[in-house]
């Protein structure tokens, strides 16, 4: 496994990070021992990062995660959110930043987290965020509670409005970088850098889009993105190639994301997902897919407050 230094933090992220949102049964349902082992196995294969939330399976993940990695919490760097807490459920203020942490740290048995963001601000009122949530976050961080605070969400002009005006450690970012969609280094990545701010890059099978299996039925992307992804898919069997692989590596390849965070839900998953370390993706392939994205490669979805959305 290789690690890489997640902005200023000091932290070293495994370069494949472990997405907890399935543990939740946000892909459909998993067995719970499925699960277990899935969080022990990344373990043992050198994945340290952990990213949960309390929305995934309104608090399943964070249930589920916490007792798969009792005994062996030294071992993670370990993520939670903060806000989000049902699909139209957001609570962005002072005082549920406090209780959603200490609720957190229950679940996630434990009595610290490695890092918080403030989940899918997008849904929230910016100056709220920046005025109100984000300073109690802070204040979690001054009690040792938190060691390092960040945000995440889709459209990448409120993100990094966000990171201009206020003091945070990460941004995770979803869907904007991978095999179909580019957007992610002309809105985002060059701010990060001047600020010394880390990256994380969620979504790396754009939420199942690149793999064989499909998008779930709640995938927002749009009919020509899902056009073009069946393309790319297709591409790279015709190649020979699995496509989840190639997509994941592609990420990995990114020269500023700490970690390419994958949502995994079985052991299966996460040894199929190493091979990716060791496999570079073919550039005449990656050229023929640069090719069938470049009409589609900034094309996203509206996400939260209209005033808040790319779209
Ligand atoms: P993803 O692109 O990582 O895809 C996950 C899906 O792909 C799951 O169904 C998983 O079972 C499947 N999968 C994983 N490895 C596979 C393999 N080798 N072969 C076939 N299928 C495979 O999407 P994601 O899970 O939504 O994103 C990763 C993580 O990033 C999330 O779990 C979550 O922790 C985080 N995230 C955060 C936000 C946010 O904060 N707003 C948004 C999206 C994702």
């Amino acid at each position: 496994m290789d690690y890489r230094l997640l902005g200023r933090t000091g932290l070293q992220l495994s370069a494949i990070g472990f997405g907890g949102s399935p543990l939740g049964n946000e892909f459909g349902a998993v067995d719970p021992e499925q699960s277990r082992l899935a969080v022990r196995c990344a373990l043992d294969v050198g994945i340290n990062f952990f990213d949960v939330s309390p929305y995934y399976g309104r608090t399943l993940a964070e249930t589920r995660l916490g007792e798969a990695l009792e005994g062996n919490r030294h071992r993670a760097v370990l993520a939670t959110k903060c806000g989000r807490y049902d699909v139209q459920s957001f609570d962005f203020s002072a005082a549920r930043v406090r209780s959603s942490v200490d609720e957190s740290l229950l679940r996630l048995k434990t009595d610290y987290l490695d890092l918080l963001a403030a989940h899918d601000v997008e849904f929230g009122d910016r100056e709220q965020i920046i005025n109100e949530t984000l300073p109690a976050m802070r204040e979690l961080k001054s009690q040792g509670k938190v060691r390092h605070i960040g945000v995440s969400g889709l459209p990448l002009r409120m993100l990094a409005y966000i990171v201009e005006r206020s003091d945070v450690d990460y941004v995770l970012s979803y869907c904007h970088y991978n095999l179909i969609t580019r957007d992610l280094d002309r809105w985002l990545t060059p701010l990060l850098k001047t600020k010394g701010v880390g990256l994380i890059n969620a979504s790396p099978l754009h939420m199942r889009l690149l793999t064989q299996a499909g998008p779930p039925p709640w995938h927002p992307a749009p009919e020509t993105l899902r056009r073009v992804a069946s393309q790319v898919v297709a591409l790279c069997q015709s190649w020979g190639a699995d496509p989840t692989a190639v997509a994941l590596r592609f990420c990995l390849d990114h020269p500023y994301a700490a970690s390419a965070l994958v949502g995994m839900s079985s052991a299966l998953e996460v040894q199929d997902n190493l091979k990716s370390l060791n496999t570079p993706v073919d550039l005449s392939l990656l050229d023929e897919i640069n090719r069938l994205i470049a009409p589609v490669s900034d094309l996203t979805w509206a996400s939260g407050r209209p005033q808040n959305s790319d779209v």
